[in-house]
C-alpha cells in the first residue's frame, strides 16, 4: 500500500521530487543536509526508499543495516557515493539522473565558443584591474566558422542544433555512426575533425580510450588560432600539452570546466591539487576557468528532481527499473492494480543455472499474461503478470519463491 511506504530524503532534494513523491502518498521524511554515519544507521534501518545527493555514503556497512531498503535515488549524476554492486547483490535498486543537465552544458559551451572568439574574459579581467583595452585583431564572429564535436551524444547533439542556429557548420566526430541532426556532418575520423575544425569541444566520456585523447599529437593536428573548450571529463585534456599548444599560439583559446583531480568541496583549489599546473594555466591568455559548473543550473536541478522522483515511482509501484545502474534494465505496461485476481511478481535473483524453471513450476498453476527477464552480470531481474490469483495464491507464490536458493528480493504487487 503506497501510504505504508516510508522515504527518507537527504541533502535537500529538490522541491520537484518532493513533491512527486508526496503526490503518491508515501511518507516523506525530508532533511536539508547529509548524516553522519551513526546517525544513517539509525534512520537507514526504518526506510523503503532513501534518496540522497553526492555526500551520502551509502557503504556495504551502512546498507547491511538497512534491512527494508528497495532502492535508492542518487538526487545527482554520480552514483559513486553508492556501493552498486553490494547493493545489487541485496536486490537493492539504485537510479540517478545522468541526462537531465544536457542543456545547461550546450548552453555554456555556445557561451564559451562567442567568449573566447571575442577575447571577452581577458577584456573583463583588464576592466576589473581599471585597463580600457580596446582591440579588434584576432576577435572574430563565429557565424561561418567550423565547430568540431568530439562525442555526439546527449549534450553533442543538444549543442549542434545550437550552433548552427547561430551560423556555425557543425563537423562531429563519435565511434558510434549517428545520424546528424540539421546540416551537421560526421567525420570518419578525430584526425579529420581536428584539421578542419575551427572551435574544438569535447562531449565524450571518461574511458580508458579517452584518457589524453587530446595531447601533443592532436594539437598537432588542430589549426593555427583554433579553440579547445572541454565540458566532458578532466582526463580527456593532458593539460601540459594544453599549455605548450597557448604558448605555441598554435591554440587561440581555451576553456576548461573539468579537471584531472577535483576537490569535494569548495575553497582553495589551485594551491592544493593542481599545484602543478595552477599557475602555469593561471598565467596564459583567453582561457577560461569554470569549476565544473556546466550542468550547474536550477533547470538542471529541478529536472533532475522529476526524472529520479519519477523512476522511484515506476520502481515502488510497478517494479520499472528502467534508468537503473545496477540492476537489468526491464519495463512492462502500467499494472492496473484494481483489476482483481492480478498480481505482478517481481523475482530478483542470482543469476544461475536452473532458476527459471523452477519459478515457472511454481507460477504453472496460475494464468501468467506476460513474463520478461534479464540479468546484469551476478544478479537476474523477473517480472511476471499473473491473473486468476486469489490472497491465498499470492502467499504461496511468495513462500515457494522465497524457499528457493536463488532468491535474493520476492515482491508481489497487487
Ligand atoms: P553521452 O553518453 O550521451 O554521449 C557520449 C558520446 O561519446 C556517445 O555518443 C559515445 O558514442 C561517444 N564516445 C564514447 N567514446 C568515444 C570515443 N572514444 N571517441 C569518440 N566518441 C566517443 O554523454 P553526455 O551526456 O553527452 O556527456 C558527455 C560528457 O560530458 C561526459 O563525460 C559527461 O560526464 C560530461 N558531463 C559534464 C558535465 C559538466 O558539468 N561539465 C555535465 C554533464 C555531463
Amino acid at each position: 500500500h503506497t501510504g505504508d511506504v516510508k522515504i527518507l530524503l537527504l541533502e535537500n532534494v529538490n522541491q520537484t521530487g518532493r513533491d512527486i513523491l508526496k503526490g503518491q502518498g508515501y511518507q516523506v521524511e525530508f532533511l536539508k543536509t547529509s548524516l553522519p554515519e551513526d546517525q544513517l544507521i539509525e534512520k537507514i534501518r526504518d526506510v523503503h526508499v532513501i534518496g540522497i545527493r553526492s555526500k551520502t555514503k551509502l557503504t556495504a556497512k551502512v546498507l547491511q543495516e538497512a534491512k527494508n531498503l528497495l532502492v535508492v535515488g542518487c538526487f545527482c549524476i554520480g552514483t559513486n557515493q553508492v556501493d552498486l554492486d553490494y547493493a545489487a547483490k541485496h536486490g537493492i535498486a539504485v537510479f540517478n539522473s545522468p541526462f537531465a543537465n544536457s542543456r545547461s552544458v550546450a548552453e555554456l559551451v555556445i557561451a564559451e565558443i562567442i567568449t573566447l572568439a571575442r577575447q571577452l574574459g581577458d577584456r573583463s579581467n583588464e576592466m576589473h584591474r581599471g585597463t580600457w583595452n580596446k582591440v579588434s585583431a584576432k576577435c572574430w564572429e563565429i557565424r561561418g566558422k567550423t565547430l568540431g564535436i568530439v562525442g555526439y551524444g546527449h549534450i553533442g547533439s543538444q549543442l549542434s542544433v545550437l550552433a548552427e542556429a547561430m551560423g556555425m557548420s557543425v563537423i562531429y566526430y563519435d565511434i558510434l555512426t549517428l545520424m546528424a541532426i540539421g546540416t551537421a556532418k560526421q567525420v570518419p575520423t578525430l584526425d579529420a575533425l581536428l584539421q578542419e575544425a575551427d572551435f574544438v569541444t569535447l562531449h565524450v566520456p571518461e574511458t580508458p580510450e579517452t584518457k589524453n585523447m587530446i595531447s601533443t599529437k592532436q594539437f598537432g593536428q588542430m589549426k593555427k588560432g583554433s579553440y579547445l573548450i572541454n565540458a566532458s571529463r578532466g582526463t580527456v585534456v593532458d593539460i601540459p600539452a594544453l599549455i605548450n599548444a597557448m604558448r605555441d599560439g598554435k591554440v587561440a583559446g581555451a576553456a576548461l570546466d573539468v579537471y584531472p583531480n577535483e576537490p569535494a568541496a569548495n575553497g582553495d583549489y589551485f594551491n592544493s591539487n593542481l599545484n602543478q599546473w595552477g599557475e602555469d594555466l593561471r598565467g596564459l591568455s583567453n582561457i577560461i576557468l569554470t569549476p565544473h559548473i556546466g550542468g550547474s543550473t536550477e533547470e538542471a536541478q529541478r529536472a533532475i528532481g522529476v526524472e529520479v522522483a519519477e523512476a522511484l515511482v515506476r520502481y515502488i509501484n510497478q517494479g520499472v527499473t528502467l534508468g537503473s545502474v545496477n540492476l537489468p534494465e526491464i519495463a512492462m505496461r502500467a499494472l492496473t492494480l484494481d483489476e482483481p485476481e492480478h498480481a505482478r511478481v517481481i523475482y530478483i535473483h542470482r543469476n544461475v543455472p536452473g532458476v527459471l524453471r523452477k519459478v515457472n513450476e511454481i507460477l504453472a498453476e496460475h494464468n501468467v499474461d506476460k513474463q520478461i527477464s534479464d540479468s546484469k552480470g551476478d544478479i537476474a531481474y523477473l517480472m511476471a503478470d499473473v491473473s486468476s490469483v486469489k490472497t491465498d495464491d499470492i502467499k504461496n507464490i511468495r513462500d515457494s519463491l522465497d524457499s528457493l536458493n536463488s532468491r535474493i528480493l520476492t515482491r508481489i504487487l497487487y
